[in-house]
């Protein structure tokens, strides 16, 4: 089924109906099979039979990534390895990976998910799928395989890197989706205007990124550069990969497979649920996944539920884009910062290209943050004063929309190593102690 109606435009009430039921039944199979929930309940007087409506979801413990790791590699597993058919780990962006087991049901559900988001991208099984994601124990590459196999696309697993490679194949193969991380879409779009392949005159017309935080601007500058639209796809290792959540052709927020996903925002700091439309931590519960449920994992990026009817007739609730992980949130002058702000205003500049790197450092007490970015190359090659004012006018962009003072570094172009995966934004210079 390349999309399915019945679910992802049922009427709420129902849709909620629909999703206590597989709470109920989540509750119920880990306070039997994994004993970390079961002691965690017991401790906290906590029964099944309590959850008596979605909302009752906030009666229940928060799971935290260090609670992966502590149970590392199997120990929240609630079916026994013999039901594990595949087994994939987090990039370990931020630390000692986690892993993420699936039983033969939970992987067709994770295609079920990703055929969705091809389904609302637009993809089709006449597209000529080119799938750049990194394969392997990232959940990426497979999770964009199965959907693209199943639906019936004509798939071509390069994996991520060979750049030019990826350009060559993109030209003799034909093709039409092409699916990576947006930091490596620029990679891709970059080398081929220096190889002097036009994209935009390829059959390529529909990219789905994602696996890392990027704004509208840098989705125009995609769209612009590969003459593409550019959708979009979310998800985490610990939830079952991509295909939580994903795009459809409003392009203004990702609908999350509400199904199989319950959704909740919280205050990062008093772990109180938000209403609706308010900026707070994701947090999710899985509905119908078997060898590693998940209550309430606290995915630590920042986003806004919204239930806004949608142009697209699906009544799933949407996610904004999301602004950042609080892993990579930086508290400038008292101001809380995310890169994403600091890359939709980068964007704005003409002089520079979009490619740029946050650096925090420590001055006096202080914390300081220099943004790299890499001017053009006749702006770069025209010389320091050139160079000062554009500074100097990035510096004021920033303080006026964000009132924060930067330091502002045009770097040469060619300065910021390129992604192949998700791009590195911060790099914090300041001594472990003093974060
Ligand atoms: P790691 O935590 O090691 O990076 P994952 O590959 O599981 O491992 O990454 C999941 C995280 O990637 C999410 O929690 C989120 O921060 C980020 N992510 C995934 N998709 C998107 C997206 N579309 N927009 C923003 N961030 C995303
Ligand atoms: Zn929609």
């Amino acid at each position: 089924m390349p999309w399915n109606k019945e679910f992802e435009c049922m009427p709420v009430e129902k849709l909620k109906k629909f999703q206590l039921e597989k709470l109920k039944e989540t509750v119920e199979l880990v306070s039997k099979k994994v004993p970390f929930y079961k002691n965690k309940f017991k401790e906290l007087g906590i029964k099944a039979a309590d959850i008596k409506s979605t909302e009752d979801v906030a009666k229940l413990p928060f799971t935290v990534k260090t609670d992966l790791r502590d149970n590392y590699p199997f120990g929240l597993c609630a079916v026994p390895l013999t039901e594990v058919v595949r087994v994939h780990a987090s990039s370990g962006t931020t630390g000692k990976p986690i892993t993420g087991p699936y039983t033969r049901e939970d992987l067709d559900q994770w295609t079920e998910c990703m055929v969705r988001n091809f389904w609302a991208a637009g993809v089709r099984p006449e597209d000529i799928v080119q799938n750049a994601y990194g394969h392997g124990l990232f959940t990426g590459g497979l999770g964009f395989h199965q959907a693209s196999t199943k639906l019936g696309c004509t798939t071509v697993p390069t994996s991520s890197g060979l750049t030019e490679r990826q350009i060559t194949i993109m030209r003799d193969f034909g093709t039409t989706a092409l699916m990576c991380t947006p930091s490596y879409a620029l990679t891709i779009a970059e080398r081929a205007e220096e190889l002097k392949v036009d994209i935009r005159s390829l059959p390529l017309r529909v990219g789905i990124f994602g696996a890392e935080p990027w704004t509208i601007q840098m989705r125009n500058e995609i769209e612009e550069r590969m003459g593409i639209k550019a959708m979009e796809a979310f998800g985490l290792t610990e939830l079952g990969g991509p295909g939580v959540a994903f795009d459809c052709e409003a392009q203004n927020g990702l609908h999350i497979n509400e199904d199989y996903y319950l959704a909740e925002v919280v205050d990062p700091t008093t772990m109180e649920p938000l209403p609706l439309g308010e900026k707070g931590e994701l947090i999710f519960t899985s509905l119908q996944r078997r060898a590693m449920p998940m209550i309430r994992y606290r995915t630590k990026d920042i986003t806004s539920l919204s239930r806004e009817k949608c142009a697209c007739g699906r009544t799933f609730l949407k996610m904004n884009k999301v602004y950042g992980r609080t892993d990579d949130m930086l508290i400038i002058s008292g101001v809380n910062v995310f890169p994403s702000q600091i890359e939709s205003l980068l964007l704005d500049i003409a002089e520079v290209e979009p490619q740029y790197r946050l650096v925090v450092r420590k001055k006096g007490y202080l914390d300081q943050l220099v943004v790299q970015v890499e001017g053009k190359k006749e702006i770069y090659e025209a010389g320091k004063d050139k160079r000062a004012e554009v500074e100097g006018k990035i510096m004021g962009h920033i303080k006026g929309n964000m009132g924060i003072s930067v330091e502002v570094n045009l770097v040469e172009p060619k300065f910021i190593a390129r992604s192949e995966g998700k791009a590195l934004r911060v790099v914090d210079e300041r001594p472990k102690q003093l974060r």
